[in-house]
């Protein structure tokens, strides 16, 4: 299976993973790498080739909310988020349905399950052919910058892997935002593609923050991830001598190469489209040492989910 879409790449998409074999597909997001969400030997197999540890549960991502019905118990206020926002770049993460088909070892081990339905059409057209929830963690190595385009992830797998539906780049470029419905209401679990302050709007009221104890010690959520070989220095003010320059907005007078600007009009959605490729591609200019400085971010809207990637980039390793 070549890097390509058409009817026939779909099909035979569908029948790779129905048939336990992973695949790699591009949602609105970033791409994901794809394993049947019910089989626990493409699961395990998943895990092993992102090198990701079993402790970080998987999304399960679905057709239609029918389907998230069938794995998740959706409370109230997640019906609400998913009658509002889906198909799109929201992930409810909810008690899973007793005897629902998310596996055990995808949801390591949890009670609860995540589930999202994607808005990208060929995602869907993936997900309605194989009809049962895949889990599709962004298809990159554990802890490395997230894939936006085909390309991205043929950089990382091989033949362990049975191909990549090639769907151009991914329109908004980060990972979803993540809500979680404990006994004291909607929490943000992660910042993501969906801007928290639409979420609040739709809910008529304040996301909680997640704490400590509610939040699952996932490499998403913790410390390094995300992270090119390059370090990073964030909210710069200016480039330093020897320093890649990634911007955002009106650039200082003089920077010099390698620079990129994630949106020269200050734009956060261009931004978040941009910013996993302009990483990578800084990262490459510099042979994946030295330092990236990264102009302040706008914490507003995207920029919220855009600032959360950029830190745990920049993490100690
Ligand atoms: P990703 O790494 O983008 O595939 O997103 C997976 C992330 O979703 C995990 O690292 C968790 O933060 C979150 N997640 C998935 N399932 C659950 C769950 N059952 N409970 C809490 N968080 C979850
Ligand atoms: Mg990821």
């Amino acid at each position: 299976m070549a890097a390509r879409w058409d009817d026939s790449a779909i099909a035979e998409a569908a029948a790779a993973l129905r048939g336990g074999r992973l695949v790699a597909f591009p949602t609105e997001t970033v791409y994901g790498l794809g394993a049947r969400a019910d089989d626990p030997v493409a699961v395990a197999a998943l895990y092993a080739a992102k090198g990701r540890p079993r402790f970080n549960p998987l999304i399960a991502h679905v057709a239609d909310l029918a389907a998230a019905r069938a794995a998740a118990v959706l409370p109230p206020e997640a019906e609400r988020l998913a009658a509002a926002f889906w198909p799109g770049p929201l992930t409810l993460v909810a008690p899973a349905r007793p005897g629902g088909p998310v596996c055990d070892l995808a949801r390591a081990g949890l009670p609860t399950v995540g589930v999202r339905a994607p808005a990208h059409r060929l995602a869907q057209a993936l997900l309605a052919a194989v009809d049962v929830p895949v889990v599709a963690p962004s298809a990159n190595r554990s802890g490395a910058v997230s894939p936006t385009t085909a390309a991205h992830v043929l950089d990382a797998f091989g033949p362990e892997i049975a191909g990549v539906l090639d769907g151009g780049a991914c329109p908004v470029g980060i990972e979803s935002t993540i809500v979680g419905f404990g006994p004291d209401g909607p929490t943000l679990l992660r910042p993501g593609g969906l801007p928290r302050e639409t979420l609040e709007a739709a809910l008529g009221g304040r996301l909680r923050a997640a704490t400590a104890a509610g939040r699952v010690a996932a490499p998403g959520m913790l410390a390094s991830h995300y992270a090119p070989g390059a370090r990073l220095r964030l909210d710069a003010a200016g480039q330093r001598p020897g320093e890649a320059w990634l911007g955002f907005g009106a650039d200082p007078v003089a920077v010099a190469a390698p620079a990129l600007n994630l949106s020269p009009a200050g734009d956060l959605a261009e931004a978040a489209a941009a910013l996993y490729a302009h990483l990578r591609a800084l990262d490459a200019a510099l042979g994946g040492e030295g330092v990236i400085a990264v102009a302040p971010i706008p914490r507003r809207g995207l920029g919220e989910a855009i600032a959360d990637r950029l830190r745990r980039a920049a993490a100690p390793r």
